[in-house]
């Protein structure tokens, strides 16, 4: 359950982590990070083991969360993992799940009537699945009052009406589940590099991961926050930022979507909001001759 010390607080706006999994991986490491180099994991030992690697496994760990951002009165998820209930025959950790993640989500003082927006980094299964439930067998949005914006190259890289060579990929099952139900219910909001969510939030493109995989900047008097989606997965990505991981679509250009996020994190001074990481599950980026190192960032409250 959400307790009370998970929720960071940012000029006026508060954002509180609303998980669905927190757990050593399913792969081995090679196999999430196919150019991964033992030696990089070797050498930060001291703090990536016990909460972002699992000595006993011999496994990475990795979080599934959404972050529920509270800002200038309106109230917003950020990205809604895997969902219940979804055939995801392609990735076992997500098929058919049934999780307690909207009682969570109501533990941190959200009902689902609550929630004003629904932002979406991209569109692979594990960001995406709730924001659709099965009710009486079909799949509607599970935040009825929510405009939900995710980046127009997403969609037309996952529509199979839109990307033909997607009709043959079975991950074209969350467009179906998770983003098509939303369009027809008409709550998707499409948008490109540069829009201005609210006063406060923009989006940036930051391809790569897939191919139209945004991030989402909150700047609130001073105090800013980039949530990265999956342009980064793992703390250790920080020292090693040309590590890919298996499920990159592009990925030499999310190795230089990754690089220039952390430069600009370093140079702005914001708080980096992954959606894999281990707790602390939050990073503020330093720059340094050759590369970056971090802070994890405990929750205040
Ligand atoms: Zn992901």
């Amino acid at each position: 359950m959400s307790t009370p010390t998970n929720t960071w607080t940012l000029g006026a706006a508060t954002i509180t982590r609303i998980e669905e999994h927190l757990g050593v991986t399913n792969r081995t490491c090679e196999e999430y990070f196919p150019n991964f180099e033992r030696e990089v994991l070797e050498r930060h030992l001291d703090w990536v083991a016990p909460d972002h690697y699992s000595l006993q496994h011999g496994r990475l760990i990795t979080s599934v969360h959404s972050w529920l951002v509270r800002v200038d009165g309106l109230t917003i998820l950020l990205d809604t993992c895997g969902g219940n209930h979804k055939d995801r025959p392609w990735t076992h950790r997500f098929h058919q799940q049934n999780t307690p993640y909207l009682q969570r989500l109501r533990a941190a003082g959200a009902a689902p009537e609550d929630i004003d927006m629904v932002l979406c980094t991209h569109l692979h299964a594990d960001h995406v699945g709730w924001n659709t439930m099965l009710r009486d067998g079909r799949w509607v949005p599970t935040f009825p009052n929510a405009k939900y914006l995710y980046s127009r190259a997403e969609d037309a890289y996952w529509d199979k009406r839109k990307n033909p060579a997607m009709a043959t990929d079975q991950r074209h099952m969350a467009y179906e589940d998770s983003v098509l139900p939303v369009v027809q219910a008409g709550q998707a909001v499409l948008v490109d590099d540069g829009y201005d969510v609210t006063s406060k939030i923009s989006v940036e493109a930051a391809p790569g991961h897939a191919p139209g995989h945004v991030i989402f900047k909150l700047a609130d008097n001073g105090a800013r926050a980039t949530f990265c989606g999956d342009v980064i997965h793992h703390a250790l990505q920080i020292y090693a930022p040309h590590w890919t991981h298996m499920a990159d679509e592009w990925p030499a250009e999310g190795a230089v979507s990754r690089r220039k996020m952390l430069e600009t994190c370093a140079e702005q001074r914001a708080l980096l909001f992954p959606i894999h990481f281990g707790a602390p599950f939050v990073a503020q980026i330093n720059r340094e001759p050759g590369g970056f190192s971090h802070k994890f960032v405990a929750p205040k409250k």
